[in-house]
């Protein structure tokens, strides 16, 4: 019998639309210079197929794949259990397959905040979020589960991010509020990290979310979570106050790569997946 393995192992993604999903370049890029044999597949699923795609993937043994919009939460109906993260964020963009059964996990804070620990601890840190939507919402369990001593949460319907707020003020031991926003908000006193968490700034480098830029100058870290452009309008202006910016893409990055080592038990190289994301948008 021949020794040679010509069955690759089985990833992707399952969304809609899927086009601009760089997340498959990303991985395979990897896999190509570690020479695993792995193939993540970026497949558009429409809401009436998703059962059908979960099925797929289990029925062809993939050790697991991403959901994105507008799956993660209608996906875990879908599945086996869900990780205490998942269940707390209420969502779920990371499932892994493994002995026939489907582990839901949310990886989008996770990967934000091992990007925010590249350039501080967030534990005791002042947080204010903007947006109240399913990044900010994972982005807030996991500021609140690292320790941060508040989270304010903006959000034009303020109704949500009261929601946040109820989350983390009973599930973790960051202090939570809610703040509306209507029209240029004014970053509070005291603020250490601010974190852009809607989608503005996404496929246009001129779009600004409402803030007063005059109460910038006093934060520590402004972060975006938007990858393309990676240089938001935002942290283009933090930078020119002095404040440290962090992009998406390192986000982007890590969840990638904690989806992988989920999945396979080995992490993907990051250092290749960020420079294929930079060659990607032109960083
Ligand atoms: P959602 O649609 O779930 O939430 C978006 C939030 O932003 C809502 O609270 C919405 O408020 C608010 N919002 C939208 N437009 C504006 C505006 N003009 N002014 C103020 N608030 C606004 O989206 P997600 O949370 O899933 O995603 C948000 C962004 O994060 C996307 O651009 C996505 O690409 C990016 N992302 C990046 C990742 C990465 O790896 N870098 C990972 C995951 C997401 P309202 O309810 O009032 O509309």
């Amino acid at each position: 019998m021949s020794d040679q393995n010509f069955r690759a192992i089985l990833t992707g993604s399952f969304s809609t639309p899927c086009k601009d999903n760089p997340t498959g370049a990303m991985i395979e890029a990897a896999w190509e210079s570690d020479g695993t044999n792995a193939r993540y597949v970026n497949c558009d699923v429409k809401p009436e197929n998703l059962a059908s795609a979960v099925a797929g993937a289990k029925a062809m043994e993939w050790v697991g794949f991403n959901c994105s919009m507008p799956h993660k939460v209608s996906v875990i109906q879908h599945l086996d259990g869900v990780t205490d993260a998942a269940k707390l964020i209420g969502a779920v963009n990371c499932v892994s397959i493994s002995d026939g059964k489907l582990t839901g996990d949310n990886t989008d804070g996770k990967g934000f905040l091992e990007s925010l620990k590249s350039v501080t601890d967030p534990a005791g840190k002042r947080v204010l979020l903007l947006g109240a939507g399913g990044a900010a919402r994972a982005i807030a369990v996991e500021l609140g589960l690292a320790g941060a001593a508040s989270v304010a949460i903006a959000s034009r319907d303020v109704s949500k991010a009261e929601e946040i707020a109820k989350l983390l003020a009973e599930n973790t031991k960051s202090s939570a509020s809610a703040l509306p926003w209507d029209g240029d908000i004014d970053v509070p006193e005291g603020i250490e990290i601010l974190i852009n968490a809607t989608p503005v700034g996404l496929g246009d480098a001129e779009a600004m979310p409402d803030v007063n830029v005059e109460t910038l100058g006093g934060v520590e870290i402004v972060a975006d979570v938007i990858f393309n452009p990676p240089k938001t309008r935002l942290l283009r202006t933090a930078a020119k106050k002095g404040c440290t910016t962090l992009d998406g893409l390192g986000m982007l990055v890590n969840q990638g790569v904690i989806g992988v080592e989920q999945w396979m038990g080995k992490k993907p190289d990051a250092q290749v997946m960020a420079e294929k994301l930079k060659e990607i948008f032109g960083a």
